[in-house]
C-alpha cells in the first residue's frame, strides 16, 4: 500500500514538516528558446509554482520569511525547503551550488527538495546534487505529465519518455529521492491512459508521486483550446474516480505527496470547483476512505 506525505515524514523525522516555497530566481528551456519557446501547454507565468517572496531576498531571508509565517500558526521547527517554480537546475553550476548550499545549510532545513526537468540534469548537477545528498535527504521533483507520446506533444513537455527514465536511473544511483508529477484530465487522454501513467511511474525507480488535476489558467495557450470547446474539464466526480484507480496501482511503500493541485484561484479558468479546497478535499477523502480504510 502507498503512504501519504505527512505519514511518512512523521515515521521519519518524528513531527509534521512544513514546506517553505523558496525561488531560485531559474527560468526554463522551454520558455526561454533552448528547448522550445512558450513553455508548457499548460505553465503559467509563474512557472507552475506558487511563491510568495520578492525574489531579491537572499535564500535564507527567504526560509526566514517563509518560516515565519508558518511558526506564527503552529510550533514547526522541521522544514522542506522547496524549489518549485521553473527549471530550478538550469543555471550555472556555481550559482546552484551557492543556493542550494546556503538552503540545505539551515538548521531547520530538514530536506531539500528541488523541482527540474528531466533534460536538466547534466553530470555537474548530479555531482552536486550527490554531494549535497551527502548532508541531508535531496528530493528531486520531475514533471512528467504523462507517458504518452502524443499528449506530450501537444503539451509541448519537449523531452521523450526515455529522458524521464535516464534521469530516474541517474538519480537513483546517487540515492536522491525521485518524485514524479502525472496530470490527471489532460486533453483527449481516456482513463485508461491515466491509470498507464501511474501504474509507469511507480514501477519506474520513483521513490512518490505527485497527482494533480489538471488546471485551466489564464492567458496560457491550454486556455485558448478550452475556450474554442476542444475538450473539456474532469468533473470533481471522474476525478476522483480516476484518482482512486490511478492509487490503486502503486506500488507499496510508494509515497503520495499530492492528490489534487492548488491552483492560484485568480488565474483559474476552470474546473472552477477545484477552487473549494475544503469541500474538494471531503469529497476526495470521503471516497478515499472506502479504498483503504483512512483519509487522508
Ligand atoms: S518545464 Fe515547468 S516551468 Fe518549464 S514550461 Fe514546463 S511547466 Fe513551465
Amino acid at each position: 500500500m502507498y503512504i501519504f506525505l505527512n505519514e511518512y515524514l512523521k515515521n521519519k523525522f518524528g513531527t509534521k514538516v512544513y514546506k517553505l516555497a523558496l525561488s531560485a530566481v531559474t527560468t526554463c528551456p522551454n520558455r526561454d528558446g533552448t528547448v522550445g519557446k512558450g513553455g508548457c501547454i499548460f505553465c503559467g507565468e509563474d512557472g507552475s509554482g506558487s511563491f510568495a517572496a520578492p525574489v531579491t531576498m537572499s535564500i535564507t531571508e527567504q526560509i526566514e520569511t517563509a518560516k515565519a509565517k508558518i511558526k506564527s500558526k503552529t510550533k514547526a521547527d522541521k522544514f522542506i525547503a522547496y524549489f518549485q517554480s521553473f527549471t530550478n537546475t538550469y543555471a550555472p553550476i556555481d550559482y546552484l551550488e551557492k543556493v542550494f548550499f546556503e538552503a540545505i545549510s539551515h538548521p531547520e532545513v530538514v530536506v531539500l527538495s528541488i523541482a527540474t526537468r528531466p533534460d536538466c540534469l547534466p553530470p555537474e548537477v548530479l555531482d552536486l546534487l550527490a554531494r549535497l545528498n551527502r548532508i541531508k535527504p535531496v528530493w528531486v521533483e520531475l514533471g512528467l505529465q504523462t507517458i504518452h507520446g502524443e499528449t506530450a506533444k501537444y503539451i509541448r513537455r519537449g523531452y521523450p519518455l526515455s529522458c524521464y527514465d535516464t534521469a530516474v536511473r541517474s538519480l537513483n544511483k546517487i540515492g536522491v529521492n525521485v518524485i514524479t508529477h502525472m496530470i490527471i484530465g489532460l486533453p483527449y487522454e481516456t482513463e485508461k491512459m491515466m491509470v498507464e501513467t501511474a501504474e509507469y511511474i511507480g514501477k519506474s525507480g520513483a521513490g512518490g508521486i505527485k497527482l494533480q488535476l489538471l488546471h485551466i489558467l489564464k492567458d496560457t495557450d491550454l486556455e485558448k483550446d478550452y475556450s474554442s470547446g476542444k475538450f473539456r474539464c474532469l468533473t470533481l466526480e471522474e476525478y476522483t474516480a480516476i484518482l482512486k484507480k490511478c492509487l490503486s496501482v502503486l506500488p507499496d511503500g510508494m509515497v503520495v505527496h499530492r492528490i489534487t493541485g492548488d491552483g492560484d484561484k485568480k488565474k483559474l479558468v476552470a474546473p472552477l470547483w477545484s477552487g473549494d479546497k475544503k469541500i474538494v478535499m471531503n469529497y476526495i477523502n470521503r471516497e478515499l476512505k472506502s479504498l483503504q480504510g483512512k483519509g487522508v
